[in-house]
């Protein structure tokens, strides 16, 4: 706040280009933090919102539904891993992840078992900035030391160490295993990105480790919360990351690209085990309200926006960015200062030994052309699927470039 750095003035967006105010184009290698997937201004989004403004930009959702909740949650039970069927619309990710705690704590409140109240996690995660949220973010770089007084304790396991596609080691699990049997009578859920950690390190680990979770979850009377707000909608190559490792969390956290990067949105699923399990107390009503649930612009933007990803060949596209990625990204390895280079999905990583000064290579990147913001030691592309081959040769040229020329910065 007091030594601001520099912020660029956007004016316009079109595909996978920003436009500045001096009239200088950027191409986009963010999403605008994993959302835009089908890029900016797509007219098949915008006519959707027009639509549905000329029809009503919002009513109350108590009491009342309408045509694109209805259609919305219907869709991302069709899309979604069985036996999820149930969904929770509410404002941001952030509130999604309030909601799944809550749905893992009313559950056995309703069932008798308050004492099953806290939760695991593992390290290195990224869950939100509120307070429920913050409280299974990692301890770290989660801001746990400013807010310590008010944050709730929860249980840690290691971060999973073992790569997403190395052979799988066992031991990766033990701790966690550990932490399950020690203290499975006061755990609500274990909570967790699937295979893709985010905003706390972009790390990607192995699907083995999700499925001995299910199977430990089970054993011991845990629900299983998987946060697929960033890795939802095709990012990871998958649909949804849970996939990678064919099992199904009792809970699912989705946002981000939910709505195609059009407006702040998110979705909690479920199952009916859990419902029927919070419906036994609270005269079977789940406690939370938000003024903006199912908000019908909201619904009608992600509702196009899921059509036409299944219109679109996703797939195929981010199979085509992966692709490319590794390729191109591949010589970063050989550069002086990169620690690390790893690619899943349409997402590709360059992890430094030392932080990067933001401020400088961010002014390198936008003279350059692209939009990359790098944080802490990693400097990261996640572009929109509709890049063109060209476009994403591009934007990983310029970045190689400027590491090459100010390692560091
Ligand atoms: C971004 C993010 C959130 C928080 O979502 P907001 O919409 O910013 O509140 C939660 N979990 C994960 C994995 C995220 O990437």
């Amino acid at each position: 706040m007091s030594r601001p750095l520099p912020a660029y003035p956007v004016v316009s967006a079109s595909g996978v280009r920003l436009k500045l105010a001096d009239g200088r184009e950027l191409i986009d290698g963010m999403s605008s933090w994993w959302c835009a997937v089908h890029g900016y201004n797509h007219p098949v989004l915008n006519r959707a919102v027009h639509d549905q403004i000329d029809a009503m930009s919002h009513v109350m959702f108590g009491g009342i539904t309408h045509p694109p909740a209805v259609g919305l949650a219907r869709k991302l039970v069709d899309i979604s891993p069985a036996p999820l069927n149930r969904v929770f619309f509410c404002d941001s990710g952030s509130v999604s992840v309030e909601v799944a705690i809550k749905m893992a704590v009313q559950y056995w409140s309703s069932l008798q078992r308050p004492e099953k109240n806290r939760l695991l996690t593992i390290r290195g995660g990224y869950h939100g900035d509120t307070f429920g949220a913050m409280a299974v973010c990692d301890p770290e770089s989660g801001m746990h030391h400013l807010f310590s007084a008010v944050l709730r304790k929860h249980l840690f396991a290691p971060r999973p160490v073992c790569r997403f596609d190395d052979p799988w080691h066992p031991d990766d699990i033990f701790e966690l295993t550990s932490l399950i049997e020690a203290y499975e009578g006061e755990i609500a859920a274990v909570i967790l990105e699937p295979v893709v950690q985010g905003a706390g390190g972009m790390w990607f680990y192995h699907p083995e480790y999700l499925r001995q979770l299910r199977r430990l979850c089970d054993e011991h009377d845990l629900l299983l919360i998987f946060d697929e707000i960033a890795t939802g909608f095709g990012r990871t190559g998958k649909l949804f990351a849970t996939e990678h490792a064919s099992i199904c969390p009792d809970v699912m956290c989705l946002g981000k690209a939910i709505t195609g990067g059009y407006m702040s949105f998110a979705a909690t699923l479920t199952n009916d085990r859990i419902v029927d399990g919070l419906s036994h107390a609270n005269d079977g009503v789940f406690m939370h309200g938000p003024t903006f649930m199912a908000n019908p612009l909201a619904c009608a933007v992600a509702t196009a926006s899921i059509d036409l990803l299944f219109d679109s060949d996703w797939q195929a596209n981010v199979e085509r960015i992966e692709g490319v990625l590794r390729n191109l990204l591949a010589p970063a390895r050989q550069l002086p200062g990169v620690a690390d280079v790893r690619v899943l999905g349409a997402i590709g990583v360059i992890e430094m030994r030392a932080p990067v000064k933001v401020a400088e290579i961010q002014q390198q990147f936008v003279a350059r052309g692209i939009w990359v913001r790098p944080f802490g030691n990693l400097v990261y592309v996640m572009p929109p699927y509709v890049i063109s081959d060209g476009d994403l040769a591009f934007l990983v040229e310029q970045i190689l470039d400027v590491l090459e020329g100010s390692p560091n910065a």
